[in-house]
């Protein structure tokens, strides 16, 4: 049987992959699902061609921790701390999320998924805790497999009632039902609460069944003042620590615990924007890169921050920079290198692919990888002309620029749209939903 192959011709290729290197001018080669091929002047009289002459053509971002099913409250805190009495924590986790039907995750999973495809993120960790019932597991993951998306659906368990004894059972009727092969698009994570926000004995029995149910555990630590009592540091001791686990913010660690996560092996997700904005404390960017480990990105809420990943760099390397800098003008020497554009977009792509156990598959251009791949216009009105074209992705570039998105080889992005999307069916599925949620929990949309 032939595979279907398509050329993306005469593309200035980035492939993060540092072997293989970048080129100004190159083709690549999609055969089936994986990447072919990557060089200049590539044969392949069969392939369906696409003039990629005025694009750049590179791996799809990678967003290692979002809670997609808050898709439907967008913008709705974005003047909220994380913490107190008018907070994210007091109203999305504890008054709008209780009322979430099925449906409701099914319609968050969905626009979050798709405004995400649009932005050219091609995979994403979906930190799911809203898994009030087994409907409400069934419709985040319809939704993930309706969007076409690279997903590790990572299962948690609600945050505004305490843990059920049903969860084991239902996270493993999920883990059987729908990631029982890990050669597809939807992969298994579970995402409990962790130590700042249960007891120890449930970080054990969790850690106990995502390993044994071989799914990748994704946790929140050193959340604001959540963090500040030495729990991650507990969880060490009681040696739970692994390579199979990525940690969240990591903003008010002690350094005992940022070393412990580094010799772990284990991987970190920072949400800048978030983290900033919202009290989290100071993204532990440097206390990482000191130590070895670099991060990967991701958005975290939609309540607060926009999809994309170029807020995610520019956030990230501003922030780097300018403590750095603020650091050098007071007279400090010695200081540790500033980090580059290429640093960031590794951050945003193969660092990504390495936190959500994906790196074999996703993450570089090159061959024999999974084509998941996008292409970023290079001849419009805010971008031209490119003479960094990593500087221009990182620093000149926004989603406008997102041409075409591939997953798995197939197209989910042409021409700057998404194919085979309703909007006027997704838009009222979401205003409804919203709808739903706010009026039933009697939350108050923000005066303006
Ligand atoms: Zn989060």
């Amino acid at each position: 049987m032939s595979l279907n192959r398509t050329l993306l011709q005469n593309g200035c290729v980035i492939t993060v992959d540092k072997e293989l290197g970048n080129f100004r001018r190159a083709d690549v080669l999609i055969e089936g699902t994986k990447i072919a091929a990557v060089g200049p002047d590539l044969a392949a009289s069969d392939a369906e061609v696409i003039d990629a002459s005025n694009m750049i053509v590179m791996p799809g971002f990678i967003d290692t921790h979002r809670h997609l099913w808050e898709g439907i409250l967008r913008n709705i805190g974005v003047d909220y701390p994380l913490e107190g009495d008018v907070s994210y924590l007091a109203f999305v986790l504890n008054v709008l999320a209780p009322f979430y039907r099925p449906q409701d995750v099914y319609a968050g999973n969905l626009i979050g998924t798709l405004g995400a495809l649009n932005a050219g993120i091609t995979t994403i960790l979906d930190w799911s805790h809203i898994q009030a019932s087994p409907e409400h597991t069934d419709m985040a993951i319809s939704a993930l497999k309706d969007s076409g998306m690279r997903a590790v659906f990572a299962y948690g368990p609600p945050w505004y009632e305490a843990m059920k004894p049903e969860h084991p059972a239902w996270f493993k009727r999920a883990a059987g039902q729908y990631c029982s092969s890990k050669d597809q698009l939807l992969t298994l994570g579970l995402a409990p609460l962790g130590p700042e926000f249960s007891t120890l004995d449930d970080v054990k029995t969790y850690w106990q069944l995502a390993r044994d149910c071989d799914a990748h555990i994704t946790v929140h630590v050193g959340v604001g003042s959540f963090g500040q009592h030495g729990k991650m540091a507990e969880v060490g001791r009681a040696g739970l620590l692994g390579p199979d686990t990525t940690y969240i913010h990591c903003t008010t660690l002690s350094d005992e615990e940022i070393q412990m996560i580094v010799d772990s092996g284990g991987t970190v997700s920072l949400a800048c924007p978030v983290e900033m904005m919202m009290g989290h404390g100071l993204p532990p960017t440097q206390r990482f890169l000191n130590r070895g480990l670099r991060p990967s990105l991701s958005v975290d809420v939609e309540t607060n921050v926009p999809s994309d990943m170029f807020t995610q760099m520019r956030s990230l390397i501003s922030l780097q920079h300018a403590l750095l800098f603020d650091q050098k003008l007071s007279g400090k020497e010695n200081l540790p290198p500033l980090l580059t554009a290429r640093d960031v977009l590794e951050f945003a792509t193969i660092e990504g692919a390495r936190a959500n156990g994906l790196a074999d598959k996703v993450g570089t251009l090159t061959p024999g990888k999974e084509a998941d791949i996008i292409t970023l216009r290079t001849d419009l009105v805010n971008i031209v002309p490119i003479n960094d074209p990593i500087g221009a992705v990182v620093w000149g570039m926004d989603t406008s620029n997102i041409d075409s998105v591939f997953v798995a080889g197939k197209a989910l992005k042409r021409n700057g749209r998404l194919l085979n999307v309703d909007m006027d069916r997704i838009g009222r599925l979401v205003v409804e939903s919203r709808d739903y949620v706010v009026e039933k929990s009697g939350f108050k949309l923000p005066a303006f």
